[in-house]
């Protein structure tokens, strides 16, 4: 007896139904991407383990518990992504992109992420991520949102929050830490595990606990916003002012935090209240000290990832996520007509590359086929039979109009019908 396989837990298969979708958001981001002059890159799902640690930090969820870590034959530690700015400031560096240059760079694809899988979190999520290098700017930060906003206004989300914060500076940030662990000290008790740990190693990522219990402690600890040097103050006020002149709102949420080391300066969010628990839909920020980190001269840095199952589900819900569907069907019946036409069919595709026409294959009946032909969405059914392929017509009707059926010569029907 054969066992089934199934998919791996939090892992989904995309299927036909969805993918209409997913090309919609995906191609409506690559246009406001080429809009804005960015470019892609495309790197491994795989890198050393190393890379990881060393950009996401030691002491994050992502690397204490959520990584898909292995060794490969040779005994080497890999890890698949679970995200992508850390490949692509590899990338970069690796392929001498940011030598003494500006960058706006994009990619698409899955991220790898072992976590409680539930609505809006899965283990193999995609992300639409972009990062620019070069530019220290408060106007680079500007852009990226303006970008996004773009992007919602073309897709008809019209009700997401864009939450901003800073993080300061790596001074600011050291600064804030003794202040930050003090007050944690003198509450000790009221910690968990993992934060007691994190005490020592990394006090801030234990404002980004999700521990209920410890919520009320949080709110109460100092605020990294009230310790921001003049650098990042400067910086903060000219974001706002450029979002303000753009027409575009945002809320100050001071507790905003990136569940990565590797940020600081702007942060930012775009949430909606429509998917639960999982609201972040695009979450990014300035990091400007990672690429130093990893090797490289120092480089100002700033980027964002979408999660695109989360965007997804929210066209899903209100009915934006566009169905492609097929221009024509050919109905098929004979030996000859089925040789005839599907020559025809190319013939026809060669003459308008636009046009999406599915040709009838497998036999049937003529009304097994016309049913096939309605069900795909087509609004013409191209008839050939072998009387028709003798004559050098094709007969043609029209499946969401009440017109008459209409007999056409091959040679008349690319104007007659697609031009
Ligand atoms: P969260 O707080 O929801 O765990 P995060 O801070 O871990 O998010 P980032 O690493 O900033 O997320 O990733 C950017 C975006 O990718 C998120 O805002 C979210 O939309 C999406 N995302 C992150 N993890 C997942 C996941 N496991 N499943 C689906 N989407 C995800
Ligand atoms: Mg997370």
């Amino acid at each position: 007896m054969s066992i089934t396989v199934q998919a791996v837990r939090g892992m989904h298969d995309i299927l036909p139904a969805q993918t209409p979708g997913w090309q919609y958001l995906e191609d409506t981001m690559r246009r406001i991407l080429g809009a804005y002059s960015y470019d892609e890159i495309r790197f491994p799902i795989l890198e050393k383990t190393d890379l990881f640690k060393r950009t996401i930090g030691e002491v994050t969820d992502i690397v204490e518990k959520e990584m898909y870590t292995f060794d490969d034959r040779n005994g080497e530690s890999l890890t698949l992504r679970p995200e992508g700015t850390a490949g692509c400031v590899r990338a970069c560096q690796e392929n001498g992109l940011l030598h003494n240059e500006v960058r706006r760079l994009w990619y698409m694809g899955p991220m790898f992420r072992y976590e409680r899988p539930q609505k809006g979190r899965y283990r193999q999520f995609y992300q639409i991520g972009v990062e620019t290098f070069g530019m220290n700017g408060p106007d680079i930060d500007a852009e990226l949102i303006m970008m996004t906003a773009r992007l919602w206004r073309e897709l008809g989300l019209n009700d997401l929050e864009l939450q901003i914060n800073s993080l300061g500076t790596a001074a600011s940030r050291n600064e804030y830490r003794t202040h930050l662990v003090a007050y944690f000290k003198a509450h000790q008790d009221q910690l968990d595990d993992d934060s007691l740990r994190r005490l020592e190693s990394n006090p801030l990522r234990i404002l980004d606990s999700k521990n209920r219990d410890m919520q009320n402690l949080i709110e109460e600890a100092p605020k990294l916003f009230d310790f921001l040097d003049s650098e990042s103050t400067l910086h903060f006020k000219q974001l706002k002012q450029l979002l303000d002149t753009a027409g575009i709102n945002y809320k100050v949420n001071t507790r905003l935090v990136r569940g990565l080391d590797y940020y600081g300066k702007t942060v930012f969010e775009w949430v909606t209240t429509r998917l639960g628990a999982q609201g972040t839909v695009c979450a990014g920020g300035r990091y400007d000290g990672l690429v130093e980190q990893l090797g490289g001269k120092a480089t100002p840095a700033v980027g964002f990832a979408m999660g695109v199952e989360r965007l997804i589900a929210l066209l899903e819900e209100s009915s934006q996520a566009k169905v492609d569907s097929v221009d024509a069907y050919m109905v098929l019946m004979g030996d000859n007509a089925i040789k005839q036409g599907l020559l025809l069919a190319e013939q026809l595709r060669d003459a308008s590359p636009a046009l999406t026409l599915r040709v009838n294959c497998g036999g049937g009946s003529f009304k097994s086929q016309f049913k096939k032909a309605d069900k795909c969405g087509a609004r013409i059914a191209l008839i050939l039979g072998d009387d028709e392929v003798k004559q050098g017509v094709v007969g043609l009707k029209y499946l969401r109009e009440d017109r008459p059926q209409q007999t056409i010569k091959w040679s008349e029907l690319r104007s007659e019908v697609f031009d």
